[in-house]
């Protein structure tokens, strides 16, 4: 079979650490081209923005979209319209109605938009899956901490309008929970802690509730120092069921029981694999809960306005 030619969109940290060694690592796709702003360090083709790629290399039959979010619904509207198929990072869009309206635009061209949820392919979280449905959920503490200027050194457009704060990287947490819990997650609360000179917020102290009155609470913080803290908790009617580190580990009832080094490559080759399911099968797939609890949890909240960011 011929491989899937793939263009990246937006040539940052997450589409070189994780993206190209994907692609390059699966047979199904081939890297064709990459637009940027920027440079293109690589030994393909490249351009500073998805028109010209797209003009430049017609063979191009899907685009990877890695912009922060803000950028990520023109580019992937365009990819659409111009007969392609789309993957999305997280979180998908700025908001969910540009999310549903690529839904739309990917169903009218019969063509494949798979929106991306990394943390939901770590290690530990299916074995989580099949432990959770075996018991009943009392209680859930997600707990989401990690040094800003050590994990998105320079990224301004995080403390933009449209661009996420501290719930860029907590979303990964609520993506978890959505996958794990299948009752609808209803906002009750939150606290948002927002440096003087930004948009976003750096922390967060959050409040969620199932249809059913199970309790989640959340801390995200940007401003911790040190090893990361990326933890899910879920308490039930039998013990506990606790994923570390991203969901890479798993503890039951407080033992230990999958214990894996945590690796966003690794969870980058499943992606590109179900990507090239999905357009095989000429199917989308799309997600929006995680966001849409987002997108509640800012609608129910108290900003509180902290010391300016030095980043
Ligand atoms: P990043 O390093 O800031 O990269 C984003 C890149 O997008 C920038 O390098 C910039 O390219 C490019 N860009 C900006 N506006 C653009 C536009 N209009 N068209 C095309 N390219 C544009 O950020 P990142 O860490 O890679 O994160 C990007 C997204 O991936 C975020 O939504 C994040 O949540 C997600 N993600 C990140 C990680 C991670 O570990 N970093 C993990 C999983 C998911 P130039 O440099 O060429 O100007």
């Amino acid at each position: 079979m011929e491989p899937i030619r793939i263009g990246i969109v937006g040539l940052g940290k997450i589409a070189r650490d994780a993206h190209i060694p994907s692609i390059r690592g699966n047979p199904a796709f081939a890297l064709a081209a990459t637009a940027s702003p920027g440079a293109g360090t690589l030994s393909v083709a490249h351009f500073s923005a998805i028109e010209e790629m797209l003009e430049q290399v017609p063979e191009i039959t899907a685009v990877a979209i890695c912009t922060p979010p803000q950028a990520r619904y023109r580019a992937a509207c365009l990819a659409l319209v111009r007969g392609k198929h789309v993957l999305l990072e997280k979180p998908p869009c700025a908001s969910l109605l540009e999310l549903q309206h690529l839904a739309e635009v990917a169903k009218a061209g019969r063509k494949t938009l798979y929106q991306t949820w990394h943390s939901r392919h770590a290690p530990a979280v299916e074995l989580a899956a099949r432990q959770l449905s075996r018991r009943t959920l009392r209680r859930v503490r997600i707990t989401w901490k990690e040094d800003v200027m050590e994990w998105h050194p320079g990224q301004q457009w995080l403390w933009e309008p449209g661009g996420f704060g501290v719930f860029d990287p907590g979303i990964n947490a609520l993506s978890i929970v959505t996958r794990l819990v299948s009752e609808p997650l209803f906002a009750q609360s939150a606290q948002l802690y927002v440096p003087s000179n930004c948009a976003t917020p750096i922390a967060a102290d959050l409040a969620l509730e199932t249809a059913g009155g199970v309790s989640i609470r959340a801390t995200l913080d940007f401003r911790h120092r040190g090893t990361p803290v990326w933890e899910l908790d879920f308490e039930t009617d039998e013990g506990s069921v606790k994923l570390t580190d991203g969901g890479s580990c798993l503890q039951i009832d407080e033992q230990p029981a999958l214990r894996a080094e945590a690796s966003l490559v690794g969870e980058y080759a499943a992606i590109y694999q179900h990507f090239a399911e999905v357009i095989s099968r000429g199917e989308s797939e799309v997600d929006a809960r995680p966001l849409a609890c987002v997108a509640d949890l800012f609608r129910v909240a108290k900003h509180f306005t902290v010391e300016p960011f030095s980043g």
